[in-house]
């Protein structure tokens, strides 16, 4: 596709965690990826088992906060989804915003919807690596490719 020839295409892990989900956050987040030009390309809501969850979080796994992290991660269903687009890593995580809500600008996920860093409703992959790692954990049956007709009009 001509759009892959010219832009760097990428996928990230995004997941809206239990508390996103309770507070009936999930169309709104999908909204601001959907708004800014992204593509879904893989989605699933699931309560994934702790052992799972756990490694998600491996690299966290000596924090004082590790415990409380899988707890909070595991008291309900996440959605799961996977988006496309150019330099969605980076952009992804601008529009989370900074890990504490505190830290978080306001217009961002987090600056506009929570307060506390250990309820602070959405994940997303910090790197291309750690985001290419994250989709085989969460999508290991690979994600749907397809066309978006926006596409013309979102990349020059
Ligand atoms: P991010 O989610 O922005 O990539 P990290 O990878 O550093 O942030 O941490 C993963 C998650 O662990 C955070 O989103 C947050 O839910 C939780 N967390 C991080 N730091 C703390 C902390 N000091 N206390 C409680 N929970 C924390
Ligand atoms: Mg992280």
């Amino acid at each position: 596709h001509f759009i892959n020839k010219f832009r760097k295409m990428e996928r990230t892990y995004i997941m809206i965690k239990p508390d996103g989900v309770q507070r009936g956050l999930v169309g709104e987040i999908i909204k601001r990826f959907e708004q800014k030009g992204y593509k879904l390309v893989a989605m699933k809501l699931w309560s994934p088992p702790r052992e799972f969850m756990e490694k998600h979080y491996a690299d966290l796994s000596s924090k004082g906060f590790f415990a409380g992290l899988i707890n909070y991660m595991t008291s309900g269903p996440v959605v799961s989804m996977v988006w496309e687009g150019a330099n969605v890593v980076l952009e992804g995580r601008k529009m989370l915003g900074a890990t504490k809500p505190t830290d978080s600008a306001m217009g961002t996920i987090r600056g506009d919807f929570c307060i506390e860093v250990g309820r602070n409703i959405c994940h997303g992959s910090d790197s291309v690596e750690s985001a290419n790692a994250e989709i085989a954990l969460w999508f290991p049956d690979g994600v749907s490719e397809w066309d978006s007709c926006e596409s013309a009009w979102i990349y020059e």
